[in-house]
This record gives C-alpha cells, structure tokens and sequence, in this order.
C-alpha cells in the first residue's frame, strides 16, 4: 500500500460547527489507518467570535496561510448579534474567490431508518432510490455586486441588481455536471427560466448544450426552476445530476436536503475541479445557537463531508466505507434526536469509530 499524506486546514468556527469538526476529523484519521492514509491537521480559530474579539473573521494574510493545504474542512461559522453579512464577506466569500471553488456540490441521499417529509407524506420507514447531487455555480450569476438603489425615498425609487454570466464560467460548471454524470447514472438536469428571464438564462441554455454535445453519453434535459422545485419535492427519484446557476442551485439545495430529512445529516463541497487550490467541504447547517454545547449536534453532516473531501482527493473507496458505516449505524438505530434517536455527538461518533475500526 503506497503511504499517502495530506495538510488539512479546519475551521471549527461556531456553535455546533466546533462540536461537529472534531468527529469529522476523528473518522478521517480513523478511515485513514485502514487505507495507508496520513492527515496532518492544523486549526483555525476564524469565526464570528474571534470578529467580536479582534474586529476580523480571520487575520489579513488567512488566505495565504492556508493556500498550500490540500483541502479545507468547516464547521458552521455564525452568531447572534453578528450578521450573517460579516460571516459571509468575511470569511466564506473570500476563501471561494481565492481558491476558485467554482462548484458547490450538494449531494442529496434518503437513508433508511431517517425520518424525512417524504416518509412522513407515505407515512413509510424508506423511500427508494433517492440518490442525486446538485451542481451549483458558485462565484458569478445572480449574485454580483453590480448595482444600486436609485431615487431613495421618493415615489420613482428603484433598485436594480445586475447578473453577471460568464462562457467560461457556465461552460465550466456544466462540464463538472457532465463529467460528475458520466461516473454515475448519465443525466444532467439543467435549471432555467428562459421564459421569463430573457438574456442571462438562454445564453446559460445555449452554453450548457454547446458542452452536453461534448458528451454523448449523457443525456441533458433543461427544466424551469419552478417545476424543477416541484418535481424534487413529488419525484426525487428521477435526477441523477441537477446543474444551477447560483442562485437557483442556493434555493433548490435548501430545499432538496429539506426533503431529504434533516438539515444535521447534509453535506457540501466548495470545489476547485483542478485541485489548483484547496477545496473546502462543510455541512449546510450553521451554528445552532439553540442547541449548542449540549451534545445535540448531529455530526453526520460534517462527516459526510469529509467523506467528500476523501473523494475529491481520490479516495472514493474509503469515502464510501464512512457512508456505509453510517448507514449501518441508522439501521441499528444508532441515531441523534434531530433525526428521531437518542444518542448524543458523542455516543454517535463513539458508535461510528468502533464501526469503522
Ligand atoms: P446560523 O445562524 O449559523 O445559520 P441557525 O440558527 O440558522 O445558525 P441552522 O444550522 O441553520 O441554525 O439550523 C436550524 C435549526 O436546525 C437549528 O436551530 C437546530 O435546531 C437544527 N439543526 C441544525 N443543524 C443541526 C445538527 N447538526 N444537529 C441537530 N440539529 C441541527
Ligand atoms: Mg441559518
């Protein structure tokens, strides 16, 4: 077995971001016993406390500290009192830029034995089949500064907000899905809204089509986002690979980990396809004031991502031992109570570990 090592930086950050990292790291060193594996972990306190204490997120030369990692794993960072804006543009924002991380990936699975809004509405344990990943744009699109608010305060007051596409920046993205597709069940939805937004999301059709001729062994289909939202909810069997602009892949993310159970069990992975920069994986859910520092916490969703941080390193084997062992937990019933068992944190990871070793 060839002896591979790899420099992760973790951001612990807030409330529960802090309680679900350390199991997080705990099963990547476990996983990497098994497979030849070596993490040398260093820790970051940025967070929305170090800005009440030093007025900053992170120091002035954060990014270049951790350029040379290979990849980046975060809690939740965010408190009451600060604004989400200063997290945001403090911290997450930038570190996306920097790095290119161009693709948000959402992975959406139903496990058995996990209560979710789908098995309440069939009143059933399992929901079959279930199993798709969302592609979102990740640094143009909606979400562009351009703009402002005209005539403030009179009758004539408007706001405009420009969206900025790019061809490199969609062709890009939808080469990710394409390529993501191939490995997996060959079909890429795409999200639009041609009918009614008439410039940016034809160019995004035209530009996603161009790339789908590329290839051929994957089938593409272009779906208005309002019955895209629709057909998640009554049909999440059918996708394979769903690629969004940024703000539709936002708001179809939330929405699909919703379906999927709870919001303690979701991954994410802020991706630089190249491996340029480091990547930087997290769970979708925040801080949780409300349950913070009472061994509530949910760690799934921050060792789902490490599981994807595993992948995207190459290690798709050992990434996929975690998901099982995970599995196999739920069904022993081995759960936390935000997904209807009684364990805590830490029973859970103690439970995971003994699984994986
Ligand atoms: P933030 O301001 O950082 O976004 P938040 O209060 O919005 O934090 P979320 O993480 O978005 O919190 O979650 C909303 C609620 O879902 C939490 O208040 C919590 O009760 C529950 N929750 C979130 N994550 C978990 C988890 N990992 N385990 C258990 N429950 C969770
Ligand atoms: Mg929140």
């Amino acid at each position: 077995m060839t002896r591979v090592g790899y420099r992760i930086a973790l951001i612990p950050g807030d409330g529960i971001g802090a309680e679900v990292v350390p199991p997080a790291a705990a099963v990547l060193q476990a996983i990497g016993h098994r497979h030849g594996i070596t993490f040398d972990f260093d820790e970051f306190d940025w967070s929305c406390q170090r800005y009440v204490h030093e007025g900053a997120m992170m120091p002035t030369d954060g990014i270049d500290t951790i350029r040379g990692h290979d990849a980046i794993l975060l809690g939740a960072v965010g408190w009451q009192g600060v604004p989400d804006s200063i997290s945001l543009w403090g911290l997450l924002i930038p570190l996306r830029r920097a790095f290119h991380q161009y693709v948000n990936l959402r992975p959406i699975m139903v496990f058995d034995g996990v209560r979710s809004p789908l098995t309440a509405a069939k009143d059933a344990t399992r929901v079959d089949g279930v199993d798709f990943v969302i592609v979102r744009e990740n640094v143009e699109g909606e979400y562009s500064e351009i703009g402002g608010r005209m005539n403030r305060g009179l009758a004539s007051e408007q706001a405009i907000q420009t969206a900025v596409f790019t061809r490199p920046g969609i062709s890009r993205v939808a080469e990710y899905a394409f390529g993501l597709a191939a490995g997996r069940r060959g079909r890429v939805t795409s999200a639009t809204k041609s009918n009614g937004i008439v410039h940016t999301m034809p160019f995004w059709d035209e530009v996603v089509s161009e790339v789908a001729e590329d290839h051929p062994g994957v089938a593409l289909r272009s779906e208005h986002i309002d019955a895209l939202a629709a057909k998640i909810v009554l049909e999440p069997a059918a996708f394979d690979v769903i690629v969004a602009s940024n703000l539709f892949g936002d708001v179809l993310s939330d929405l699909a980990a919703a379906v999927a159970g709870s919001i303690g069990i979701a991954p994410s992975g802020n991706l630089n396809p190249e491996r340029e920069f480091p990547s930087m994986f997290e769970p979708v859910h925040g801080s949780a004031p409300d349950i913070a520092g009472r061994d509530l916490a949910n760690p799934v969703g921050a060792i789902w991502s490490a599981a994807m941080m595993l992948e995207h390193l190459g290690h798709r084997e050992a990434a996929t031992e975690i998901l099982d062992a995970v599995r196999a937990l739920f069904v022993d019933g081995i759960r936390t109570r935000d997904i209807g068992g009684s364990a805590g944190t830490a029973e859970f990871t103690r439970e995971l570990l003994k699984r994986i070793d």
